[in-house]
């Protein structure tokens, strides 16, 4: 299959979005930017539509969609009626980088709640994803555009290596801006439950003075032997092929000096923030940027990168565990595959 390459970096283009919304209509498959990561999406209706979705990502069966939409009235037409604190939630934080898990109505395929009678809903607040939503008139089902286990693809060069061929069309508009995936949340007895963390924080939520849980899942390993709340839980995700180990302590100088002692005498890659980049006795070094929301902006990139580097070890700066960092700590403890060292 020949992919439609649509560069909307340099200037955005409605009518070019309009095209593309036609791809989507005609049941094909559509590589589009949002807010947190690009998705690859189909028409949230159409069952062999997203069928394909799996096909091509290699994801599981059991692994459900979340269904992207750009207005309140497409959510009626998918979702049972939601309860008062579902509302509060839909009302607060859509649009933006959040997903909420809803009673689904059975005009959503099996195929893209994966036998669910429940569906993740999402608005994204990307003018490109809305207006893509828009012209297509229909419900966009889309997960992260990666080949399932790899990093979430947040730029095009990525994405490009891993579905030019196996998509109609790819639109391109730069770097995403936050970089990690969307808040999963699910309201359970009256409470909030994050299944997987993002840019909307459980302090965020909590402000609202609604109770929020974190599933045991978030940081933990699961342990293959209770049922998930959230499928995605018990997968592989975002590791590079090169071994990797996260090591953090709230005393900056302490992991600093851990991690140089780790890397002594071995041929290392360390990935840390900048201003600390020139105290690491190695040639292999990535910067991953000061603040939490740098770091989660080029975090996927950056673990794309590192099998580039030829070595036998990466060893990466940990972060605190409460706002953004619990959604780092999240993606990097996968990426490590639990190696984690905290002093
Ligand atoms: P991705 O599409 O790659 O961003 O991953 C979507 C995440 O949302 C996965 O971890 C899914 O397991 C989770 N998810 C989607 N739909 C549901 C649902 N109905 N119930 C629970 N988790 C869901
Ligand atoms: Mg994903």
């Amino acid at each position: 299959m020949k992919t439609k390459y649509i560069n909307l970096k340099e200037e955005y283009n409605e009518e070019k979005i309009k095209e593309t919304a036609k791809e989507i209509v005609a049941g094909n498959l559509v590589i589009f930017p949002t807010e947190t990561v690009y998705g690859i999406g189909a028409n949230a209706l159409n069952s062999e539509a997203c069928k394909n979705i799996f096909k091509a990502k290699g994801r599981a069966g059991d692994n459900p969609l979340i269904v992207h939409v750009n207005n309140f009235d497409m959510i009626k037409q998918i979702i049972e009626e939601p309860n008062e604190l579902e509302k509060k939630l839909l009302n607060t934080f859509c649009p933006g980088p959040f997903t909420i898990i809803l009673k689904a109505k059975s005009i959503i395929p099996k195929s893209v709640t994966a036998g669910l009678d429940t569906v993740g809903i999402r608005m994204p607040s990307n003018k490109i994803a809305n207006k893509l939503i828009e012209y297509a008139g229909v419900p966009i089902a889309a997960p992260s555009a990666n080949v399932s286990g790899r990093p979430s693809g947040t730029k095009i060069e990525d994405i490009l290596k891993e579905f030019d061929g196996k998509v109609s069309a790819i639109i391109d508009a730069g770097m995403v801006d936050i970089g990690l995936e969307s808040t999963v949340v699910r309201v359970i007895d009256n409470k909030v439950r994050i299944l997987r963390p993002g840019k909307i924080t459980k302090e965020n939520i909590e402000k609202l003075g609604i109770e929020v849980e974190i599933d045991k899942n978030i940081l933990g390993k699961y342990d293959g032997k209770e049922k998930v709340l959230s499928p995605g839980m018990k997968y592989r995700h975002y590791a590079p092929n090169t071994k990797c180990m996260m090591v953090y302590s709230k005393n900056e100088d302490a992991m600093v000096n851990k991690i140089n002692e780790l890397i002594t005498g071995k041929n290392a890659l360390v990935v840390c923030r900048d201003k600390n980049f020139d105290k690491y006795d190695t040639k292999n070094k990535i910067k991953m940027g000061n603040s939490l929301e740098k770091m989660a902006h080029n975090i996927f990139s950056i673990l794309r990168q590192v099998d580039k580097y030829d070595v036998d070890i990466v060893l990466i700066e940990g972060m605190e565990k409460d706002g953004l960092g619990l959604a780092l700590n999240n993606r990097l403890l996968r990426a490590c595959e639990y190696n984690y060292l905290e002093i």
